[in-house]
Order: structure tokens, then C-alpha cells, then sequence
């Protein structure tokens, strides 16, 4: 960590978490400035940043034209509410349709409300011939709100909020008879992410997912993809949908888009969108935004960002794959593009780590990472990591894990 005193303008101010409800058990650090791939703590040390806001900031912490697009468009114009037209959301708008190749946007501010929004195109095309139903995952994640809740495949997030809006089952990834059993002619919808992210870095196989698009076919059920964490670059494609053989009737984007601003999008064939007064937001799609998002796309495209997604995600994984070797572990890495996850195996029984250690040993040591489920270290750095940055990171994981694998580490962290 590099002491950096001049980069701690807020730290005069005292500040305490006391008067925010603990939902986040959150790592012991406040962070205080972000530039390109680094952020700043308000005691003036700096972090390398492979967390990336969880895949929110593709193109770095305040990338240059980002600032000036946003700057600009809060000086011009930041909220007239969607009963107008605005030219930043139609840009945006054309610019997402150009690079999927086909649909209608819908705009929103979250993933979870991207989400929600496509299931409730689901029900709303499907239930005239009586599909309500919708397939989704065990172990993926679509949000926290009741409906996506409810779509989630882990049933101890549902336990406390029953009952939970009806119509959804769950089957195994990658087990195309469950599939086959499950979508019938009463299904809406099967609902996936390309690589479930907070599941543990799963990426589908294009085998699953051509069959997914098959079933669908044959029973006349849409097929949506949570693109919310896997979109906007990170997996090396606009779209995770691209790096496929297939694609989706309806997907969604949230996260990375608008670069750390919120937003949320659905992205559906146009004779699916919906019509007016079908669905709503007040602040979906605002000019300020949808600005960021603007930037995020040039800036992408620029500076060639797709292409180094794809290469420094390989190097990070060969990197990763090389310390679990030499560690004696049998686990892979796992992922696509810059979307990264190295599993350490069960956290029980001899040699465990747990993914929690080893990110605190990697805070300790200036580096930024999350945890995803299944004991999974999860990398989403910004797409601009420069190939000694991966490197530095895995030098420094290799180091964690060691630290990690002593007895007295095994403490439970966020
Ligand atoms: C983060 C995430 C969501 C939820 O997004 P929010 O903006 O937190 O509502 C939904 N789906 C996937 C795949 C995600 O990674």
C-alpha cells in the first residue's frame, strides 16, 4: 500500500457507519477517491481495484471522458422525467440496438429493476396463451426485490420474506433433462445468467445454452438473460450472448453500464417490448446516465477494451491456475473475459481457506477483491488492468493464500 497523503480530502471529517443499517458486513476500509485502477482510503493508502465496484466501473475510476460527459450533462440537463424525449437516452438507446444487433430498450435504474421489468414482459406476452411460469437457476442471482427474489435459486434468501410471488421453479445448471422436464407449454420464460456471477463464477457451457434456446423454441418461451453483471465488455463481447452460438429474446444490463452511475436496461425483440403504460420509471434512462453510459461505450471502443477484456482475463486465470498448482489444490479458475473466479474448494474439513482470508490478506497487502459463493475469490477489475497489474495481483494472491491456509486465519470476514 502507498501512503499517499495528498489524495485524502475528505478525511478531516469524522464518519461512522452507525447510522446505517448493517445489511453489509463491509470490509474495514473507507474509501475516499478512485483514479483508472486505483482507489484511495482516507488514511492515504491506495489499492490496486480487481473488485471494480463489482464490474461497475469497466473503464476505470473517473476515466477522463467520463467525467467530462457527466459533468457536462448535469450542467445541461439532469432530470425531466420520461413523459419527454431526451437526446442522450435516445442515443443510448440506438447505441445498445446497434450493438446487440436487434430490439427495444427499456430503461430502469438497477439490475434487479432490469430484471423485474423482463419478467414482467414474460408474464405479459406469455399469458394470453397461459404461460406464467418461470425457469430459472439453482444457485444464480437476479436480485433483491420480491419478484427476482423469488427467481434467485437459493432458498435461504427466500425463507424470511415468504410468501414470495408464484410461478417460479429452479433446476440444476447444465443438466439438460431437468431442463427439458421443466419448461412446458405453461412457461413464460426461462431466465439465465451466461456465467453466474454470484453463484460462484459459473460459466454456462454453449451446449446448455444452445439447448436452453431450443426448449424455448419448441415451447414457444422466451429466453432471458441476466446480462447485468456479464454485460458491457466483461466477458470479452459486448454481450456474454456473443461469445455464444445463441441468442436471447430479452436481456438486461445494469452494472457496468453507466460506468458506477445506476441504470438499468432491457434490451427485448421488438414484437415483445412493451407498449404504453405497460411499464414505467421515473428516473429510468436520465440524462445523466445515460451520458455516463455514452462514454463508457466510446471509451470501450477507443481504447480497444474488448479485446484486452479477453487477453488479460486469460493471463489472470493462467496467473491464478499456476498458484492454485503450486499450491497443491485441485481447484480451476473459472470464468470469461474479466469476469474472474478462482474457487478454493469446501470450507470444511483439512486444508481448507476460506475466500474471505484470503481477501482480507489481499486488502492488507493493497488489493481489492470479493468473494462469491461457494468459497469463490471473485476478480471484476476495470477492462483497462495493464498485464503487470495482473501480475502484481497474482504475485499478491499467491501470498494470500499462504497467509490464508495458517490455522489463526480462518476468521469469518464479510
Ligand atoms: C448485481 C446483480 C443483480 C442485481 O443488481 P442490483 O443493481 O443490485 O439490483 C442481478 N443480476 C445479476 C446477475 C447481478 O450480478
Amino acid at each position: 500500500m502507498t501512503p499517499d497523503a495528498a489524495a485524502t480530502p475528505g478525511a478531516a471529517a469524522p464518519v461512522s457507519t452507525d447510522a446505517i443499517m448493517p445489511t453489509y458486513r463491509r470490509y474495514p476500509v473507507t474509501l475516499v477517491r478512485g483514479e483508472g485502477m486505483r482507489v484511495f482510503d482516507d488514511a492515504g493508502r491506495s489499492y490496486l481495484d480487481f473488485a471494480g465496484g463489482i464490474a461497475c466501473v469497466p473503464i476505470g475510476h473517473s476515466h477522463p471522458r467520463w467525467v467530462g460527459a457527466v459533468r457536462e450533462q448535469v450542467g445541461t440537463l439532469t432530470h425531466v422525467s420520461n413523459l419527454y424525449a431526451t437526446i442522450p437516452q435516445q442515443q443510448l438507446a440506438s447505441r445498445l440496438v446497434a450493438l446487440a444487433g436487434f430490439g427495444q430498450v427499456f430503461f430502469c435504474n438497477s439490475g434487479a429493476e432490469a430484471n423485474e421489468a423482463a419478467l414482467k414482459l414474460a408474464r405479459l406476452r406469455g399469458r394470453p396463451q397461459g404461460k406464467t411460469k418461470v425457469v430459472a437457476l439453482t444457485g444464480s442471482f437476479h436480485g433483491r426485490t420480491f419478484a427476482t427474489l423469488a427467481a434467485t435459486g437459493q432458498p435461504e434468501k427466500h425463507d424470511p420474506y415468504q410468501p414470495l410471488p408464484e410461478g417460479f421453479v429452479h433446476v440444476e445448471p447444465e443438466d439438460v433433462a431437468a431442463l427439458r422436464e421443466a419448461v412446458d407449454d405453461a412457461t413464460a420464460a426461462v431466465l439465465l445468467e451466461p456465467v453466474l456471477g454470484e453463484g460462484g463464477v459459473m460459466p454456462l457451457s454453449d451446449a446448455y445454452l444452445r439447448e436452453a434456446r431450443r426448449v424455448c423454441d419448441e415451447r414457444g418461451s422466451l429466453l432471458l438473460f441476466d446480462e447485468v453483471q456479464t454485460g458491457v465488455g466483461r466477458c470479452g463481447t459486448w454481450f456474454a450472448f456473443q461469445g455464444t452460438t445463441i441468442r436471447p429474446d430479452v436481456f438486461t444490463l445494469a452494472k457496468g453500464l453507466a460506468g458506477g452511475l445506476p441504470i438499468g436496461a432491457v434490451i427485448a425483440e421488438e414484437r415483445h417490448a412493451f407498449g404504453p403504460g405497460e411499464h414505467a420509471s421515473t428516473f429510468g434512462g436520465g440524462p445523466v446516465p445515460c451520458a455516463g453510459a455514452l462514454a463508457v461505450l466510446d471509451v470501450i471502443e477507443a481504447e480497444e477494451l474488448l479485446p484486452r477484456a479477453t487477453a488479460m482475463g486469460e493471463r489472470l486465470r493462467a496467473g491464478l491456475a499456476d498458484v492454485l498448482d503450486n499450491a497443491g489444490r485441485p481447484e480451476r479458475p473459472r470464468g470469461r473475459g474479466l469476469l474472474v473466479g478462482a474457487p478454493l474448494g469446501p470450507v470444511d474439513g483439512p486444508g481448507t481457506i476460506r475466500a474471505s482470508a484470503v481477501i482480507l490478506a489481499l486488502l492488507r497487502r493493497g488489493f481489492l477483491a470479493t468473494e462469491a459463493g461457494g468459497n469463490v475469490v471473485r476478480c471484476t477489475p476495470p477492462l483497462t488492468v495493464a498485464a503487470g497489474e495482473v501480475d502484481a495481483f497474482v504475485e499478491a494472491f499467491a501470498d494470500s493464500l499462504v497467509e490464508a491456509s495458517h490455522p489463526a486465519a480462518q476468521g469469518s470476514a464479510p
